[in-house]
């Protein structure tokens, strides 16, 4: 209520009207399908990542190297040439501690999420990963962190192939 809402014209819901057959509840399970194209970028990098490989696309007029790879430089306005493996490796450009979780529940032990600048990528090309085997006190803005891969029996072709990026 407020100082000009003084009366709700509706009923509050009790949880035993439910129950008392009060209200009517219906149940359905909708029969729900999708499919989502990754398109030739984001395909190819997600096959490499299965891989324990990270792919990039290169301009070859800016000579920009970007990752997660574009088929079109958006500086140039033009596609993008070639293909480019780079390293596993990169620098914290940024990081945020997590003290909730997506689904707003409250963790018991804190995530940590970064922007990995990846080595052999152009200057601030990378991407949003969690770190690990680190301590909240020690990480820093430009420290050398490396991905730690799952077991090649276990990668998915998805961006969690990487479990984290750790110290090295
Ligand atoms: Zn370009």
């Amino acid at each position: 209520m407020s100082e000009k809402v003084k009366y709700f014209p509706g009923k509050e819901i009790r949880p035993e009207a439910l129950d008392d057959g009060e209200l009517l509840v219906t149940h359905f399970n909708a029969d729900l399908k999708y499919s989502w194209a990754s398109g030739v970028a984001v395909g190819r990098f997600l096959t490499e990542l299965k891989n324990g490989r990270l792919i990039a696309r290169k301009c070859n007029k800016c000579e920009r190297i970007l990752i997660p790879p574009r088929m079109f430089c958006e500086d140039c306005f033009r596609d993008t040439d070639e293909w480019v493996y780079v390293k596993d490796t990169g620098t914290i450009n940024t990081y945020s501690v997590a003290h909730v979780g997506t689904d707003a529940h409250r963790l018991t032990e804190p995530l940590f999420v970064a922007v990995v600048n990846i080595d052999g990528a152009s200057e601030l090309m990378g991407f949003l990963h969690l770190l690990g085997e680190v301590a909240e006190k020690d990480i820093k803005i430009g420290m050398k962190v490396q991905a730690v891969w799952k077991p090649a029996n276990e990668r998915v072709g998805s961006i969690l192939d990487i479990k984290y990026f750790r110290p090295i």
